[in-house]
C-alpha cells in the first residue's frame, strides 16, 4: 500500500524537524514542512496530502485554527493538532472546525500512531459514504427521469389510440370511420414496439437477459438483414453497397439473434436518416483460426442528415432523439441505440461514431466472436484461369466488386466501355442502373459474346427486372454465394466456337462534328464511341424516360438524363447534349408537360440518323 503523505505545520525548525523525524519512523511519509498558516493552505491546494499536522499556534495573521478551517472546506483533507494548548477557549475553537484529533504536547509515537490511523480510516470512511450518498441521489434522479420519460412516451400513443377511437364512434362515413381505426391500430403498434423495447431494455438492466452461442454464416446472416431492409425500407433514390472481405472467417459462433438486431437497427437508422445518397456496409473479421476466435467489425454508413457533434454521446441514451424535422416524421422511441449500445457491451465488443451534419454518419462496431471450426468451409476459389471483364457505372462498386472476385482468385479486367475484342471466353460482368445494363449487354451480344458468360445486376427489386434476355440477374446487395455460384457456372460454361465475332471498331474521334450518317471509320470501342451504341443507349433512355414520366418520377429522370448528358458530353455530342439538358431542367421543375415534349424532341432526333453498318 502507498505511505501516508503528511504535510507538518509548525512554527518551530526543531520541532518540525523532530515531528518529522519521529514521523518517518513509524513509516510515514513527510511530504513538506510548512511555517505558517498561510503557507499551509497553498501547499495543501498543490500538493493534496493525505493529511496535516497543524499547530495551533503560528506566526502571522493565520493561526492553525484558522489554516485548518480553510483546508478542510476547500479540499477537504482531514488535520489533526498537534499543540501545547488545552485551554477551553482554545478547544471550542478547535471543535468548530472539525478536526480528526487532538493531540497534546509532548506525545508519544503510540499515540501519533493511532491518531494518524484513525484520521485516515475516518476520513475514508466519510468519503465512502460521500460518494455512495451521491450515487443514490444519482440513481434516484435517472429514475425519476426514465419513468417522467416513459410515462410520457406511453403516454402520446395512447392518447392517440383513444382520440382517434373517439373520433371515429362520432363519424358516421364508413371511409372516414376506417381511416382513424387505422390510425388507432398505428399507434397501437407504435405502443406494442415501445413497451417490447422497455421490457427488454429492463431485463438487460436487471442482468436477466443471456446471450446464447449457436453457430451462423457471417455473409448470410448480414445478407438476410440486407435484404429484408432493403426490399421493405428503402426509397428508390437510395442506393447500397455492401462489402464482405473475403479474409474474413464466415463460420462462427455467438448470440446470432442478438448480431441480428444490432446490425439491424444501425442499418435500419442509417435508412431513415438519409433522404438521398447511398449507404453503405463493410463488415470484416481480424483473427488466426489456431486462437478460436475473431473480432467481428462492421461499419454502417450513410450519407444522410449526420448527428450534431455535441449529441454524439447523447443518442445513445435512453429515449433521446434529435431535435429535427426528419426525426419528427420517422418516429421512434428513442431506445433502439442504446438497446445496441448495451448488447454490444454484453458482448464485450464496442461501438463508435464519426459523423458530421449534413454528411452522413459512420457507425462502427466490434465484437469478439468464436470460430466454428466444426462448420468451417474452405475459402471459395473459382476454377482457375477465370478472368471477368467488369464494367460498373460507379467506381465503388467496381472497387467492392473487384476485391471480391480477386478474393476468390478471380483475374479482374476493369472495362470502362464495352469493346469485346474477340474476349468472348472471359466473363463479362455489368454492375449498374438499369438503362447502363441495357445498354452495355445488348452492345455485348451483338459483339457475339455469349449469353452464358454475361452477368448483369441493376439496383432495382427483383419483380422489377422483367425481360432479362436469359443473361444472368443477380440480387443487387450482395448475393455473395450466388454471385460466386454464377461466376463459376460462367467460368465452366462452353463457348459455341465459330460464333464469335472479332470486334473490328476503330477508335473514337473525340470532339468531332456531329452528323446525321455514320461510316464505320466513325465506330469507336467504346460504349459512346459508335453512332450504333449512341442510337441503341438513347433508345434504352427514351423507354425508361417515358416509363418515369408515367410515375411522375422526375428525379429519376432528371439524374439520369444528367448522367448520359455529363457522358454524350464527353464525345463531343452536342446537338445531343442539348435535348438531354432540356430534359435535365425540365425534369427539375417537375413540369410533366415540359419533359414529355423534351423527350419527344430526343427521339425525333435519334430516329432522324441512319446508322451505316
Ligand atoms: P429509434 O429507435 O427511435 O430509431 P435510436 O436510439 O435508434 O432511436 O436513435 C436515436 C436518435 O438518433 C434518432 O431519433 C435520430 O435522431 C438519431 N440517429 C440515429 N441514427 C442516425 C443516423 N444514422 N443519422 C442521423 N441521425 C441518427
Amino acid at each position: 500500500m502507498a505511505k501516508v503523505k503528511i504535510l507538518i505545520v509548525e512554527d518551530e525548525s526543531i520541532v518540525a524537524m523532530d515531528i518529522k523525524r519521529r514521523l518517518v519512523a513509524l513509516g510515514y511519509q513527510v511530504i513538506g514542512h510548512a511555517l505558517s498558516g498561510e503557507d499551509a493552505v497553498s501547499f495543501s491546494g498543490e500538493q493534496r496530502p493525505d493529511l496535516v499536522l497543524m499547530d495551533i499556534h503560528l506566526k502571522g495573521d493565520m493561526d492553525g485554527i484558522k489554516a485548518a478551517d480553510e483546508i478542510r472546506r476547500n479540499y477537504e483533507i482531514p488535520v489533526i493538532y498537534i499543540t501545547a494548548y488545552s485551554d477551553e477557549a482554545t478547544l471550542d475553537r478547535a471543535k468548530v472546525t472539525e478536526p480528526f484529533g487532538y493531540i497534546l504536547k509532548p506525545f508519544q509515537e503510540r499515540e501519533v500512531h493511532s491518531a494518524i490511523e484513525m484520521a485516515i480510516y475516518k476520513h475514508r470512511a466519510e468519503q465512502e459514504l460521500r460518494e455512495a450518498k451521491e450515487a443514490a441521489v444519482e440513481g434516484y434522479k435517472a429514475r425519476s427521469k426514465f419513468l417522467a420519460n416513459i410515462s410520457h412516451e406511453l403516454r402520446t400513443p395512447l392518447n392517440s389510440i383513444l382520440g382517434m377511437t373517439q373520433i371515429a364512434m362520432d363519424t358516421e362515413n364508413r371511409n372516414e370511420r376506417n381511416e382513424y381505426l387505422s390510425m388507432a391500430k398505428d399507434s397501437g403498434n407504435h405502443l406494442l414496439s415501445l413497451i417490447n423495447s422497455i421490457l427488454e431494455f429492463s431485463k438487460m438492466e436487471a442482468g436477466k437477459l443471456e446471450l446464447v452461442e449457436q453457430p451462423f454464416q457471417l455473409d448470410e446472416l448480414i445478407e438476410e438483414e440486407l435484404y429484408l431492409v432493403w426490399s421493405t425500407e428503402t426509397s428508390e433514390e437510395l442506393e447500397l453497397y455492401v462489402s464482405i472481405d473475403e479474409k474474413s472467417i464466415f463460420s462462427l459462433r455467438g448470440d446470432a439473434a442478438r448480431l441480428r438486431q444490432i446490425f439491424r437497427n444501425l442499418l435500419q437508422n442509417a435508412v431513415k436518416f438519409t433522404p438521398s445518397g447511398y449507404v453503405s456496409v463493410e463488415v470484416s473479421t481480424k483473427g488466426n483460426i489456431r486462437t478460436g476466435r475473431v473480432e467481428l467489425e462492421v461499419s454502417v454508413s450513410d450519407t444522410g442528415i449526420g448527428i450534431p457533434e455535441k449529441e454524439k454521446e447523447e443518442i445513445f441514451s435512453l429515449f433521446y432523439k434529435l431535435d429535427n424535422s426528419l426525426t419528427m416524421v420517422q418516429g421512434g422511441t428513442g431506445l433502439g441505440l442504446a438497446i445496441v449500445k448495451n448488447l454490444i457491451e454484453m458482448m464485450d465488443g464496442s461501438i463508435s461514431l464519426v459523423t458530421e451534419e449534413e454528411r452522413g454518419s459512420t457507425f462502427t462496431f466490434t465484437v469478439p466472436m468464436k470460430i466454428d471450426r466444426k462448420e468451417m468451409r474452405p475459402p471459395l476459389s473459382l476454377p482457375s484461369n477465370t478472368k471477368v471483364r467488369l464494367i460498373c457505372d460507379d467506381s465503388r462498386t467496381e472497387k467492392v466488386k473487384s476485391e471480391q472476385i480477386e478474393g476468390w482468385n478471380g483475374k479482374v479486367y476493369v472495362q470502362k466501355h464495352p469493346c469485346v475484342e474477340g474476349k468472348t471466353d472471359d466473363i463479362w460482368c455489368v454492375f449498374g442502373k438499369r438503362m447502363f445494363t441495357e445498354g452495355i449487354k445488348k452492345r455485348l451480344l451483338t459483339e457475339g459474346v455469349p449469353k452464358s458468360k454475361i452477368l448483369v445486376s441493376s439496383p432495382v427489386r427483383e419483380e422489377e427486372h422483367g425481360d432479362t434476355d436469359d443473361v444472368y440477374v443477380l440480387p443487387f446487395f450482395g448475393g455473395r454465394k450466388e454471385f460466386f455460384k454464377l461466376l463459376s457456372e460462367a467460368a465452366k460454361a462452353e463457348v459455341p466456337r465459330g460464333k464469335q465475332i472479332q470486334c473490328t471498331l476503330e477508335e473514337p474521334v473525340k470532339g468531332r462534328n456531329e452528323s446525321t450518317s455514320v461510316t464505320a471509320q466513325d465506330r469507336g470501342t467504346s460504349a459512346l464511341g459508335s453512332w450504333k451504341a449512341v442510337f441503341e443507349i438513347i433508345g434504352a433512355f427514351l423507354n425508361t424516360g417515358y416509363t418515369l414520366l408515367d410515375k411522375e418520377n422526375f428525379l429519376e429522370i432528371e439524374e439520369t438524363a444528367l448522367q448520359l448528358k455529363v457522358e454524350l458530353e464527353q464525345w463531343g455530342y452536342k446537338e445531343l447534349r442539348d435535348l438531354l439538358f432540356k430534359v435535365v431542367l425540365a425534369g427539375r421543375k417537375e413540369d410533366k408537360a415540359a419533359v414529355k415534349k423534351a423527350l419527344d424532341n430526343l427521339k425525333e432526333s435519334n430516329a432522324s440518323r441512319t446508322i451505316e453498318e
